[in-house]
C-alpha cells in the first residue's frame, strides 16, 4: 500500500493531508516553497519511524489534547505519520505483548517521546510495569535518534508534580545528571499544543535535524516570541484598559493584566496558533494567561489567575498589578512611552534574543 494510501484508508485524502502539512509549515515560519518538501519528507516517512511514547507522573493531559483535535485529526496523522510502537494509554496491547512492543523497538533509531515527569530520587513515586521510570527513561533515552518531552511536567519536572514534595525532574536534567548528552526537544505548556507537536516533527522530517532550541530547550520557532507583544487585548493594554470587575459588560474585552495575566512574561505563540484547531485560546476566552510555556510552571506562576505582584518598573521601583495599572494607564492618558513600559513589565527588555542558541 502507497503511503498515502494509508491515511486515505484512515479517512485522510491527499487534500487534508497538504492543508495540515501547510497549516504546520505556516506555524513554523516557514515560506510556502518548503510545503512540496515538507510533504515529500512527511509522505516517505509514513509508517516509521518508530516512536516510544512514555508516560511518567502526569494526568495525560498531552495525550489527551493530542487525540481530542478535530480536522484534520492532528492524531490520526501523528499516528500514521509515524509508528507509534509503545504507548501506554493508546496502545492495545497489554502486559508482556507490549513489554515485548517496547523491547523490540529499543533496538534503535526510534524517537522517544516522553510525556510526565520523573522522580530523581526516590523511585517509589513512579514505577511503572514493576520497573522505576527514571530508569526505564535512562534506558530508552540511549539509542534515541531524537528526544521530544512534551507538556510542562517532562520539560522541567515543574508541573502538577513539581508542586508535590517528589523532587520531580524534567527529561533534559534527567540525562544530564546522568552523563547522556542527547539534545532534548522540550514542547512544555500544559497541556502540550498539538500543532507544535506536529510541527516539531514535520520540522525533523524535513530538515533531518532538530529545530533551534532556545536556552529552555525550546523550538525557537514556537516559543520565540512574548505573548503580550502579539495579544488581540494589546490595544486595551496599551489604552490602559485594565478589567477589573468581570461582571462588567464594558470591561469584557479589556487587558487581564490586574487578574494575574502573566502574558508579559510568557513567551509562546498561542495568540497567533490558537487551540482547538485555531477555535480559540485562553486570553481570547475571557482567561488570563497562566505561563504555562514557561519554565516553573505551575508553582513558581501561582496563584493563576490572582494579581502579580511585584513588577519592576524602572524609576519607581517594586509595585503591584494594581500600582502598575495606574502608572501605565496615567502614562497611556499622556500618549507617551507605553511601550517602554510594557517591556519593563514583561521583565524581558530585549534578554530573549541573547538567549537564542542554535542546536
Ligand atoms: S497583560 Fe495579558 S491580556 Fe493584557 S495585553 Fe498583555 S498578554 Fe494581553
Ligand atoms: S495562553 Fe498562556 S496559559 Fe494559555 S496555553 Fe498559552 S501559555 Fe498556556
Amino acid at each position: 500500500m502507497k503511503n498515502l494510501d494509508k491515511l486515505s484508508s484512515r479517512g485522510i485524502s491527499r487534500r487534508k493531508f497538504l492543508q495540515l502539512i501547510a497549516a504546520a509549515t505556516a506555524a513554523l515560519n516557514l515560506p510556502n516553497a518548503v510545503i512540496p518538501r515538507a510533504s515529500k519528507a512527511v509522505e516517505a516517512a509514513l509508517g516509521k519511524p518508530p516512536v516510544i511514547w512514555l508516560e511518567g507522573m502526569d494526568c495525560a493531559g498531552c495525550t489527551e489534547s493530542l487525540l481530542a483535535t478535530l480536522n484534520p485529526s492532528a492524531a490520526e496523522v501523528v499516528l500514521d505519520m509515524l509508528s507509534i510502537r509503545y504507548h501506554e494509554t493508546i496502545m492495545a496491547g497489554s502486559g508482556e505483548v507490549a513489554e515485548q512492543a517496547y523491547q523490540e523497538t529499543l533496538r534503535g533509531n526510534y524517537i522517544l517521546v516522553v510525556e510526565g515527569a520523573i522522580p530523581s530520587q526516590e523511585d517509589r513515586y513512579c514505577i511503572v510495569g514493576g520497573k522505576p521510570f527514571r530508569k526505564t527513561v535512562l534506558e530508552a533515552a540511549q539509542k534515541a535518534q531524537a528526544i521530544i518531552a512534551v507538556g510542562s511536567c517532562a520539560t522541567d519536572g515543574a508541573g502538577i508534580p513539581g508542586a508535590c514534595e517528589v523532587n520531580a525532574v524534567g527529561v533534559r536534567e534527567l540525562l544530564k545528571a546522568n552523563g547522556i548528552n542527547t539534545p532534548v526537544i522540550n514542547l512544555p505548556s500544559c497541556p502540550v499544543k498539538p500543532a507544535t507537536l506536529l510541527g516539531t516533527i514535520i520540522y525533523y522530517l524535513t530538515y533531518k535535524k532538530i529545530p533551534p532550541l532556545d536556552t529552555q530547550g525550546r523550538p525557537v520557532v514556537f516559543y520565540g516570541k512574548l505573548l503580550h507583544d502579539n495579544c488581540p487585548r494589546r490595544g486595551q493594554f496599551e489604552a490602559g484598559n485594565f478589567l477589573r470587575d468581570w461582571n462588567d459588560p464594558q470591561q469584557k474585552d479589556y487587558c487581564l493584566l490586574l487578574k494575574g495575566c502573566k502574558g508579559p512574561k510568557t513567551y509562546t505563540d498561542c495568540a497567533q496558533v490558537w487551540w482547538n484547531d485555531n477555535a480559540n485560546f485562553c486570553i481570547n476566552a475571557g482567561s488570563p494567561c497562566s505561563g504555562c510555556s514557561e519554565a516553573g510552571f505551575y508553582k513558581n506562576f501561582s496563584p493563576l489567575y490572582a494579581k502579580q505582584e511585584n513588577f519592576q518598573l524602572p524609576g519607581a521601583g517594586p509595585v503591584n498589578a494594581d500600582k502598575a495599572g495606574k502608572i501605565i494607564g496615567a502614562v497611556a492618558a499622556a500618549g507617551v512611552g507605553i511601550h517602554l513600559g510594557a517591556s519593563a513589565l514583561s521583565g524581558r527588555l530585549g534578554k530573549k534574543d541573547e538567549k537564542q542558541e542554535e542546536v
